[in-house]
């Protein structure tokens, strides 16, 4: 069966796959370093949102030696919007260990691209077939829906029982099938294009001889997943501290510390994050508070701009941003490190989180 799955899958892809712009030259025959963008910037994002991510990358990184030589701040900026910060800060960290320690090649086996940083098992597989035509077995969100249809899986995908038995089918289709390339990025966007979340085209389906699901009727009960708990809820808020008065000139901004959540990014002052709190509480009297025990800046809290609602992967977050302005006597924070006065009209040089964006939005509504 893995031997006609392959068969099929590559027929069809030669024949549906997409234009898109890391597919100029055949599955197998591509630039390791694009590869790897590509595959980094689509994990968790919609294949329409990482084209013009991607265009704009590789127009200003080419090469791994670009990366590797650019600044984290201007790659930052570029993945400004994507989410998932720490994949952008992975792939600066590995192009500077590529340079320096693989002659600036991307590395041909497993062992050595598991080594890097931010590559797990789908990444390097992808490289190792898309890039390089080795018979690398790939499992991604699309595969796994593919196979749990085909196979008509009852037990959760997500159960870690599953996952040794979906990377051996993966293995033995890629195995059994040339170019395994074509087999593993087809097996994807078969996924992406006929057999997807809801209602998949069956009728159009190269599979569908071979698929139990088809045959029981059961493609909208699978896959089957582990129910989730609710995502939780939580409470921010942030200090638009300006150098003079209200929507003069000058703001502050404070960069993250370079690991964990929006790492490296540049935000406004304040807490994040905090249990979802009751409407009655104090928030000016907390973002004084807090603000003070970080930066050592004792501020006066003044109109509230607006309540920012934004979802991250794991939890949603309601921020509460006002106006501030520093206290007399207090000194100018310009001193103190990962702070910044930043010219309104220089705003668009920093690298910020879509919640900062958000809160930018409204000010320039005001
Ligand atoms: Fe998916 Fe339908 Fe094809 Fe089965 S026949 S693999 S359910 S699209």
């Amino acid at each position: 069966m893995f031997c006609e799955i392959a068969a099929r899958i590559c027929v069809w892809y030669g024949q549906q796959q997409r234009d898109l712009p890391w597919r100029t030259d055949p599955a197998g025959h591509r630039d390791g370093y694009a590869v790897w963008v590509c595959e980094v910037m689509a994990q968790q994002t919609r294949i329409a949102v990482v084209v013009e991510y991607y265009r704009r990358w590789m127009a200003r990184f080419p090469t791994v030696q670009s990366l590797a030589a650019a600044d984290l701040q201007e790659a930052l900026k570029l993945w400004e919007g994507l989410g998932y910060y720490s994949r952008c800060r992975n792939l600066h960290r590995a192009a500077r260990i590529i340079v320096d320690e693989f002659g600036g090649e991307v590395p041909r086996t497993r062992e050595e691209l598991l080594r890097l940083p931010g590559i797990g098992d789908y990444t390097a597989s992808a490289v190792l077939s898309l890039a390089f035509g080795q018979a690398a077995g790939i499992l991604d969100g699309n595969v796994k829906r593919v196979f749990s249809r085909l196979w008509d899986i009852s037990t959760p995908i997500d159960e870690p029982s599953m996952n040794e038995q979906l990377w051996a089918y993966a293995r033995g289709i890629v195995e059994s099938g040339s170019p395994p390339g074509a087999v593993n990025e087809g097996l994807m966007e078969l996924g992406a294009l006929l057999c997807t979340p809801r209602n998949p085209r069956c009728l159009l389906c190269p599979l569908q001889s071979l698929c139990l699901s088809a045959q029981r009727g059961t493609q909208n009960q699978r896959p089957q997943r582990t129910p989730r708990p609710s995502i939780p809820q939580f409470d921010s808020s942030a200090a638009v501290i300006w150098e003079g008065e209200p929507l003069s000139t000058r703001l502050l901004l404070v960069q993250r510390p370079s690991q964990g959540l929006l790492g490296g990014l540049w935000t406004f002052p304040g807490s994040l994050c905090r249990q979802r709190q009751p409407p009655s509480v104090e928030w000016p009297a907390y973002l004084h508070q807090v603000v003070y025990g970080s930066l050592g800046i004792a501020i006066a809290v003044g109109e509230k701009i607006a309540t920012i609602s934004h979802v991250f992967t794991h939890f949603r977050l309601q921020e509460h941003v006002f106006h501030a302005q520093i206290r007399q006597g207090t000194p100018r924070p310009i001193q103190v490190a990962a702070c910044r006065w930043v010219a309104w009209d220089a705003l668009e040089n920093f690298p910020c989180p879509v919640l900062t964006r958000k809160t930018l939005a409204r000010l320039r509504k005001s």
